[in-house]
């Protein structure tokens, strides 16, 4: 079978726990992060799938918890690899959205940097040590703390790409993606935020890696509807793949989800922010349809006057929301996808 060197030998038919120090001098003093490795009875693919690249997305650290608790060696073909926490600084410390040590998105510098800060080599390492051993990555996520969203998978467009792998593995991380089964899938050919690096899953992909990010539950809590949509993705992904056969025996799968090519597809993610600080009061709520033009919530000052009206660029769903109230000059509001076809409110 293929190996992860940095996991060492891995025997067919079990289930084994890891704790592995990522190589990085910024990374030396680190605690030893817990992976579990399910190795297959029968030869298959190797699948990574990690959570906790942002420390507060509770739901996607339990739903690898699960797995690595549940799934069967002797019912797999291939080989699973689960990372619970990525971003553990940020995980212990309660942060959102960036690691506590260099106050960086580890989900913009992807893939990395040895000689960079410490999410650069952080991300270096799970590119290098895991992700291009493997032949697809799912990178499970959510809201993070001050935000709601709706379930939603995303993944790199084939549009836009000149060479014929690349496009290649975009088709495969489509397949991927719709496999997944959440509501809506979100196909990008740009990164959303102008940023230094990439997201995890283009990175994968410019590695040759099929790779997708997929997210739900949200606003710093532990929603149990969200980690076994999260669970049940992955195991679609696992049939997806061939590594599974029939229904796994542990878990149940859900009525009219994950249903193969049924999500809605998205190919434009449109973000909104605040011009001013102060108090966010959103009139809408995430997986609302809204439409261009249409008022969708004010920022006011800390006397109740109104500071700024907030209005859709687009016709779209909210995608994901923040929630929390207070908000900084530019801060971000929602993210809005926007399809083909948008459905009637
Ligand atoms: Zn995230």
């Amino acid at each position: 079978m293929r190996t992860i060197p940095i996991l060492g030998e891995l025997t067919p038919g079990t289930t084994q726990r890891h704790l592995i120090k990522l190589p990085g001098a910024a990374l030396a003093n680190d605690e030893p992060r817990p992976v579990i490795s399910v190795a297959g009875a029968k030869a298959g693919p190797v699948l990574f799938v990690n959570a906790g690249v942002h420390g507060g997305e509770y739901p996607a650290v339990e739903a690898v918890i699960r797995l690595g608790k549940t799934l069967d060696p002797k019912k797999i073909s291939g080989t699973v690899i689960l990372m619970p926490v990525l971003n553990l600084p940020a995980f212990r410390a309660r942060t959102p959205f960036v690691c506590p040590v260099d106050n960086v998105n580890p989900n913009r510098v992807f893939p990395g940097d040895p000689h960079g800060s410490y999410s650069e080599q952080m991300t270096h390492a799970l590119i290098n040590e895991f992700v291009v051993y493997t032949d697809a990555y799912v990178d499970l996520h959510g809201g993070d703390i001050p935000e709601a969203l709706v379930p939603f998978v995303i993944c790199r467009s084939e549009a836009g790409l000149a060479d014929s792998k690349a496009r290649d593995v975009a088709t495969r991380s489509k397949g991927i993606a719709m496999a997944f089964g959440l509501p809506y899938v979100l196909t990008v050919s740009k990164p959303v935020q102008p940023s230094k690096g990439l997201s995890s899953y283009a990175a994968a992909a410019e590695r040759g890696v099929p790779a997708i990010l997929a997210e739900a539950g949200g606003v710093g809590q532990m929603q149990e509807d969200a980690v076994e949509l999260l669970v049940q993705g992955v195991i679609n992904v696992m049939r997806h793949l061939g590594m599974l056969a029939g229904d796994h025996p542990h878990l149940n799968p859900l009525p009219n989800k994950g249903e193969e090519g049924s999500a809605t597809v998205l190919t434009k993610f449109e973000w909104v922010y605040t011009k001013s600080r102060g108090v966010w009061c959103p009139k809408v709520a995430a997986g609302d349809f809204v439409n261009e033009g249409e008022q969708i919530g004010t920022v006011g000052d800390l006397f109740g006057d109104t500071l700024e009206k907030i209005v859709s660029p687009v016709n779209g769903v909210i995608l994901f929301l923040t929630i929390n109230p207070s908000v900084l000059e530019k801060g971000l509001l929602m993210g809005i996808g926007v399809g083909e076809v948008t459905s009637e409110k």
